[in-house]
């Protein structure tokens, strides 16, 4: 099924608030919101034209209880693939993880074609284009964060979100209409986020494993506190 045909359906059975989150959960792929990400996705289409290059939509089953948020699509990996999370290191660790605890099936090969689905469980990323140095500007989380609002909205089973490093931790936050001095950003801490609890996680990149910010078994932890969470 398409998403337009999503849409129509939804807007058939009279649900038209959902109709429109799902109209605006997906920037167009020439979003021109941010002039600077904007540019960079130009450069990139036209260095690598056979590439995604576009705003990376959320990967999964909005009926999920589990979300993930990313910071931004990488050069190599999303913004290449067009699937989070696809064809760069951190995407080796969270989806490893995600298979060991039951969100995922299948198998991870690195690339959207792969076959591997998620289980409950959907990702996004508060930034949908890739952005220069991966360091989005506060400007461009701020006016991409319509989109994440509309993939939460988006998402009426929503229990548990994994904010993936402090940058979508603080922009989860706001999203839920939550103060950031009310939940301050910690590895393996858990905020009430209304309907949905807010695990932190450091971000699973590759900086932050090699220089073991972040562990393997630190990263496991989290996901087995949401499991023990969602049963
Ligand atoms: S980051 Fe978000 S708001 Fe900015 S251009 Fe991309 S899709 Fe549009």
């Amino acid at each position: 099924m398409t998403k337009n045909s999503t849409i129509e359906q939804d807007a058939a059975r009279g649900e038209p608030r959902l109709a429109a989150a799902l109209l605006r959960s997906d920037p167009d792929r020439d979003c021109p919101l941010c002039p600077r990400l904007q540019g960079f996705r130009e450069e990139a289409r036209a260095r690598h034209p056979e590439w995604f290059n576009a705003p990376v939509p959320p990967f999964g089953d909005p009926d999920g209880r589990l979300l993930i948020v990313g910071l931004a699509p990488g050069m190599q990996g999303a913004n290449r693939t067009g699937r989070p999370f696809t064809g760069d290191y951190a995407g080796d660790l969270l989806y490893a993880t995600l298979l060991e605890y039951g969100f995922a099936k299948g198998q991870y090969q690195a690339r959207p074609d792969d076959g591997l689905t998620l289980v409950d469980c959907r990702i996004g990323n508060a930034v949908r284009c890739v952005p220069p140095q991966n360091k989005p500007l506060p400007a461009e989380i701020n006016i991409c964060r319509q989109f994440l609002v509309a993939t939460i909205e988006t998402m009426p089973r929503l229990r548990a979100i994994v904010a993936l490093g402090r940058i979508a931790h603080e922009s989860t936050l706001k999203a839920l209409g939550l103060r950031a001095a009310a939940a301050p950003f910690a590895h393996g801490a858990i905020h009430q986020g209304g309907v949905a609890k807010l695990y932190d996680s450091y971000h699973c990149s590759r900086y932050n494993t090699n220089t073991r910010v972040l562990t393997t078994d630190m990263f496991r932890s989290v996901f087995a506190k949401v499991r023990a969470d969602l049963g």
